[in-house]
């Protein structure tokens, strides 16, 4: 029977049971992605394939019911939330959630915070900031306009550029987030280096992973980081540090902008020894590793009972399941991407 000890901020009530998440390896799971939807306003070339099957809507999860899983999670020690999809800011109603979640903050939870595309990010940055997220990620390939268009397929770079301007005046902290691709903007990072850091903001450069089906031929657009960055310090003097943002990111500083850089390496470095999440998608299905296709069925034990512990029996089964790390190894004989899924049902 479960014992009632307390209450996090409006969440459900903390319970007995409500240990913390240690995985098999020791690794104590404190944050949680949350993927709200798996649809988009865009069709990034790397992520998606321009006609996308998108799941139907009676299957996601309510806003409320999300709230209930994110307020589990929170009582056995989640510390960190981060709203991705898809495109979180397309969700419909989706500054409800934010709202709810914000007001958890300084009641177990420590951080809220959420990765856009930046499309919507100028209606929505004033309420982010009332709600308390104080720092968001946005992802942004390239500079020029055209070849923005090209790589979305349906973005709007100015749209993006009001979004950003917006975001920085209601007070968010702005990370941008740069996926290298070979011979698309390799050549135009030092100029996407110069402009975050001439506005304060750091930068990530994140190599492809290789999953779902697109219609590109992913190795073509692979680059490995290492030559990014050796590229990168015929230019820009570089400074190993150890800032940590609870990501995989390795940051430098940049002598010559003052700025950080951060590199994910998830293809040539694997960043696994550290990891500190798990993955919830908009059904409820709860990843263990970005890497890995083994997932866990929340949504049952969300629907069974409206006493937590059921869920909380069902999240413990799914931390003792957690792996060791990721393989990333792309399928050659068959051609596949080594995860089926896309990164927009898990978020990155
Ligand atoms: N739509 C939001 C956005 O673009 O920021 C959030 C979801 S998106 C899936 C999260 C991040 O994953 C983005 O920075 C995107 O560039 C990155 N991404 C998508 N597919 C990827 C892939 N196959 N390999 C590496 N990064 C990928
Ligand atoms: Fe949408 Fe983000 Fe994927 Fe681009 S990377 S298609 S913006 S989910």
């Amino acid at each position: 029977m479960n014992t009632s000890i307390g209450t996090i901020g409006n969440a459900s009530p903390l319970t007995a049971d409500a240990h913390p998440m240690i995985d098999p390896f020791g690794r104590a799971v404190t944050y949680l992605r949350v993927s709200v939807t798996d649809r988009c306003d865009f069709r990034c070339t790397y992520c998606m394939a321009e006609n996308m099957t998108f799941l139907p809507k009676k299957d996601l999860l309510t806003l409320e019911e999300l709230d209930r899983l994110c307020s589990a999670f929170i009582a056995k020690g989640v510390k960190k939330i981060r709203l991705t999809g898809g495109e979180p800011l397309v969700r419909k109603n989706i500054m409800y959630l934010v709202r709810q979640l914000g007001a958890k903050i300084g009641s177990g939870l420590d951080e809220l915070t959420l990765t856009t595309n930046g499309s919507q990010l100028a209606r929505h940055a004033e309420e982010l900031y009332d709600c308390g997220v104080r720092r968001i990620n946005v992802s942004l390939d390239t500079l020029n306009p055209d070849k923005f268009r090209k790589i979305t397929r349906w973005g709007d770079f100015d749209k993006v550029m009001e979004g950003i301007d917006a975001a920085e005046k209601a007070g968010l902290k702005i990370k941008l987030n740069a996926v290298a691709l070979k011979d698309f903007n390799d050549a135009e990072m030092p100029d996407l280096l110069r402009f975050a850091h001439g506005r304060g903001m750091d930068l990530t450069v994140i190599e492809t992973m290789p999953m779902g089906e697109i219609e590109e031929d992913r190795t073509d657009q692979y680059l490995p980081l290492s030559a990014l960055r050796a590229d990168l310090e015929k230019l820009f003097t570089f400074t190993d540090i150890d800032y940590q943002t609870g990501g995989p990111a390795r940051y430098v500083r940049v002598t010559e902008t003052g700025g950080r850089l951060g590199f994910i390496t998830p293809m040539t470095h694997n960043f696994c020894e550290s990891c500190n999440r798990v993955r919830l998608t908009c059904t409820g299905t709860l990843y263990m590793c970005l890497g890995q296709n083994d997932a866990a069925d929340l949504r049952s034990a969300l629907r069974a009972s409206e006493d937590d512990a059921l869920l909380h029996t069902a999240i413990d089964e799914a931390i003792t399941r957690k792996p060791k790390g990721h393989d990333f190894i792309i399928d050659r004989t068959h051609n596949r991407p080594a995860v089926a899924r896309h990164m927009s049902v898990t978020g990155g």
